[in-house]
């Protein structure tokens, strides 16, 4: 087999990749371990920021997105037993985030993909990298029991954290970043409203809880846990109870719901630098991750395929290699922005388990500041709705 650019993971980075090299006329192909099912049922991200919304929308995969997604214009900051509202689109001249599915932005590009008869390849095993410096990259995989081989001009590696492009660069070639926690998240998908309108992030002395949804009639909410902590130690009543303890307010109650879905998370930053190796491009969470807080993952693996999208495009069109040599240092200018950001907002909301006195009155310090300062709620506001660069 023979393609243009063979794209390893069909997750947000590789199948939008897919279809924005399709709207150019430039062919592809997808190769995925898992099956079609498994990808479309992983429950992950929820928050699209506004470029993210503009470029599905413009590639014609954003219809059902405009008409479910749920568009939201501030969040709200709880500590010291007080909602404090942070108002980001009156603080960014208009800009909204819209909730919407990860789950439902990975169908939706799925059932694009499919519409154009171009290879998406479901349940492949064993993909394996060959000559990636060479001028002729291929891609070695099983798939329904029989070896292939595809050949391609350059390979997208989109795999995710835990997939095989990154570790198939030699070593030495790229230097890796990275900062672990001592907390994790537990998080739970539940069938009940949202019991408040906009995002709430609670730091309290018990640690962090977040409520968030996924749709009118779905929660998800997310508890700070140990990084390692067991998910059987927490049956429904207890996870009700601690977001209870740590959400509830005088005058307000959380609407508890049947959970459809639970597990913990751990939370790492990491990037590795750079994000190509020879005609291996990596892009999105297998080149880096950010801790969920400031809702940025996602979105930066959306960027990523953008910039790189447009990057071959030139690169087809009149033999321009500029803006691929480009690629890593335009996507590591964003990623290092969201990283900080990201980093940020986990470090201020979340009790670390070896706080101090003098840590837990910095953090207050910084809360208060976000809270009553309209250029520290702007600053905020600018990253979480997506900063351009
Ligand atoms: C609990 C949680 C909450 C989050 N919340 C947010 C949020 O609110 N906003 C946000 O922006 N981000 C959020 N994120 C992060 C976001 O989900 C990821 O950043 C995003 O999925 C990255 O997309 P991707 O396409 O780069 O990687 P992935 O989604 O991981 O896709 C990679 C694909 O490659 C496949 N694959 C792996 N190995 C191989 C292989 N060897 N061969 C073939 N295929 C392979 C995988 O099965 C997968 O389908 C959250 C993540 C978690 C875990």
């Amino acid at each position: 087999m023979r393609t243009r650019v063979g794209i390893v993971g069909a997750g947000p980075a590789g199948l939008t990749l897919a279809h924005l090299l399709h709207l150019e006329g430039i062919d592809s192909v997808v190769l995925e371990n898992r099956s079609r099912e498994y990808v479309e049922a992983r429950i992950r991200a929820g928050v699209l920021e506004q470029r993210t919304v503009d470029l599905l929308v413009g590639a014609g995969v954003g219809e059902r997105l405009l008409r479910e997604g749920i568009v939201h214009h501030g969040i709200e900051l709880q500590f010291g037993g007080e909602r404090h509202r942070v108002p980001l689109s009156e603080l960014t001249g208009g800009k909204t985030i819209v909730i919407y599915g990860q789950t439902e932005v990975v169908k939706d590009l799925i059932e694009a993909r499919l519409a154009t008869g171009r290879p998406l390849l479901f349940e492949v095993d064993d993909v394996r990298l060959e000559e990636v410096t060479s001028t002729r990259p291929r891609l070695r995989f099983r798939h329904e029991g029989r070896p292939q081989e595809l050949e391609c001009d350059l390979i997208a590696g989109c795999d995710g954290f835990h997939g095989v492009c990154r570790p198939s660069v030699p070593p030495g070639v790229l230097t890796a970043f990275s900062r672990e926690y001592a907390y994790g998240w537990l998080g739970i998908l539940a069938a009940v409203a949202p019991s408040s309108d906009e995002l709430v992030y609670s730091s309290h002395e018990r640690g962090f809880a977040l409520l968030s949804l996924r749709s009118p009639s779905l929660s998800r909410l997310y508890l700070q846990v140990r990084a390692d902590e067991d998910v059987a130690e927490w049956p429904d009543e207890r996870i009700w109870a601690e977001l209870h303890l740590r959400l509830g307010l005088p005058g307000w109650t959380l609407t508890e719901g049947p959970v459809l879905e639970k597990g913990v998370t751990g939370m790492r930053s990491y990037v590795v630098e750079p994000m190509r190796h020879g005609n291996l491009f990596l892009a999105g969470d297998a080149a880096h991750i950010v801790p969920p807080t400031g809702a940025k993952g996602l979105n930066l693996a959306i960027h990523d395929v953008r910039v790189l999208a447009n990057a071959i495009v030139r690169w087809y069109r009149s033999g321009d290699e500029s803006a691929l040599e480009r690629y890593s240092d335009e996507c590591l200018r964003h990623v290092w922005r969201a990283e900080h950001f990201s980093w940020w907002m986990t470090s201020m909301l979340h009790l670390p388990p070896d706080e101090d006195p003098f840590g837990l009155r910095l953090r207050l310090a910084q809360l208060h500041y976000v809270a009553t300062s309209r250029a520290a709620a702007t600053s905020l506001a600018e990253n979480y709705v997506g900063f351009e660069l």
